[in-house]
Parts: structure tokens; C-alpha cells; sequence
């Protein structure tokens, strides 16, 4: 009997790490936020995120399950500049005790006419601002951990300025004249400033609404006259808009980029880095020829 205890024991203690009490329970809102948390708090942390791979976070409906893990969070990470308009009503009915971090804190927001465009995380340099918050954070909620969160943001920032590097040499292959794409929705405002592409979009800054049929036809003209040789898929939308768009103007479908979320494990954007990686090689080949 006692040797079974023993047994018993040292099972227990091999399945939960020493570590786990101190473990701080962190709640991300969209996908890129979680991988960012993963990156910094490392096995410091218990991430779960609340909007899902491939899914949109402008337009999402909270369940009972997202208010219990908001309940049980230290903190909440948000990215804010209005994209998570559904925040607060959950926060509230979650009671309200965790802290609301919202990642980007220090960034100037670029604004679509009144709004704010809530896309920052698209430009790389942006993103370290992301885990410059994401790690203060995390260091005032947990103090014991601080040198392994700046030991892991210090690693993960190396990545994002080599990542920034990557974008900035595949872009410069790609001709002047045709640094011009189509995307479903006005995501990647800060990728265009940071990079030089511009993006045209029959979508706004959020999902909420639909684009007209005076906008789509503006856009139809527009690609027609700008030559504009490609239109893009996104992850997180409808894609009849944009086929349709391609069958009228003759742009050809670039494939998917991703703006919003990553896609799960198995996808091929399952982290950030992934992410944009994947969207560059996908310009690239659209564009470069
Ligand atoms: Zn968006």
C-alpha cells in the first residue's frame, strides 16, 4: 500500500511541474495576442484565448465558457483601438476582477476617417511595441518571473527584427508599379505605411458592415484603371466578394493572406511569425513577375 502511494506520488509530481502554483492565468482576446503571450510568458503562464483560429474578432458573440475563463484570469489582454467592441459586456459579466492590458498602449493609431484603424499588429515594429506592453504586464502580475519574461521577450523581439528585415527584402523585389493589391477588408493599413504596399479594400476597418454596391463598383473601376494584378482571400471573411471582384476586373486571386487570426496548428499560419511570413511570400508571388 505505501509503495503504491509512493508510485502515486512521484506520478503526480512528474505531471504538474513545481512551477504550476505560481502559474498566472492569462486570457488573450484574438489569436496573435495569444502567441504573443505564449512567446513572452513562455511556461510562465496558462494562455487561452477567447476568439478562435480563422475566426473574426470585430463581429464575435461571447459564450458562458469565455465569461468563466475571464473570471478565472489575472489578466485580460486586449488589443483595443476598437476592435473588441464585445469586451466590456463580457468583462462585466465576468465580474470584473481581472486587469485589462491593452497591448497597444504607445502606439499612434492610424485613423479611417473618425475611426481608428485597430490593425497595429500588421506592421512588425509595431508588434514589438505589443511585447514591450505584454511583458511589463505580465512582470507587474507575477514580480518572481520578471527576469524570465525579459529573458523571453529579449529572444522573441531578435525574431520579430529579423522577421522585419525578411519583409523589407522580399518587398524590394517586388516592382513599384505593381505595390498595389486588393484585400476583403481595410486590415493592413499599418503593413501599407510600414512597407510600401498599398491595399484597396471593399470592406471598412471593421467587419460590421457590408460594403455597398456603389463601393464594389467603385472598386471594380478602380482595379480596372490601376491595372491592379491581384486580389486577395482573408482567412477570416466571406471570399464571394473578392472572386467576384477577380471574375469582373480579371485580377487574378493571390490565395489567402491572413490579417485578423491565425489559423490552428495545422494551418499554415499557426503563429504570427508564421503569419507574415506567409503573407510576403504570397504578395511576392503575386506581384514580383
Ligand atoms: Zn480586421
Amino acid at each position: 500500500m505505501q509503495r503504491l502511494l509512493l508510485i502515486c506520488l512521484v506520478l503526480a509530481a512528474a505531471i504538474v511541474p513545481a512551477h504550476a502554483q505560481q502559474r498566472l492565468n492569462v486570457v488573450a482576446s484574438f489569436s496573435i495576442l495569444g502567441d504573443f503571450v505564449k512567446n513572452v510568458g513562455g511556461n510562465g503562464v496558462n494562455v487561452t484565448t477567447l476568439v478562435g483560429p480563422n475566426s473574426d474578432s470585430h463581429v464575435y458573440s461571447p459564450s458562458p465558457a469565455d465569461a468563466k475563463k475571464v473570471a478565472d484570469a489575472r489578466l485580460v489582454i486586449v488589443n483595443g483601438l476598437g476592435m473588441e467592441g464585445w469586451l466590456p459586456r463580457l468583462v462585466q459579466s465576468a465580474g470584473r476582477k481581472a486587469t485589462i492590458v491593452t497591448a497597444t498602449e504607445g502606439i499612434a493609431p492610424l485613423k479611417r476617417g473618425s475611426d481608428a484603424d485597430p490593425h497595429a499588429w500588421q506592421s512588425v515594429a509595431n508588434a514589438k511595441i505589443y511585447v514591450a506592453n505584454i511583458r511589463a504586464a505580465l512582470s507587474a502580475a507575477n514580480p518572481a518571473d520578471a527576469a524570465v519574461f525579459k529573458s523571453n521577450a529579449e529572444a522573441y523581439l531578435v525574431k520579430l527584427d529579423a522577421l522585419d528585415r525578411e519583409v523589407r527584402e522580399a518587398i524590394a523585389k517586388i516592382p513599384q508599379a505593381r505595390r498595389q493589391v486588393i484585400s476583403n477588408h481595410d486590415a493592413f493599413g499599418y503593413f501599407a505605411a510600414a512597407y510600401g504596399i498599398q491595399f484597396i479594400a471593399p470592406v471598412g476597418v471593421s467587419t460590421e458592415s457590408e460594403p455597398s454596391a456603389r463601393d464594389i463598383a467603385a472598386i471594380i473601376t478602380q482595379i480596372k484603371s490601376a491595372k491592379i494584378p491581384a486580389v486577395f482571400l482573408e482567412n477570416i471573411s466571406d471570399p464571394r466578394l473578392i472572386r467576384r471582384i477577380s471574375a469582373e476586373t480579371g485580377a487574378s486571386v493571390g490565395g489567402i493572406i491572413y490579417s485578423d487570426s491565425l489559423t490552428d496548428e495545422k494551418g499554415e499560419a499557426p503563429t504570427y511569425i508564421d503569419m507574415v511570413r506567409h503573407n510576403i511570400k504570397a504578395l511576392t508571388q503575386a506581384l514580383a513577375n
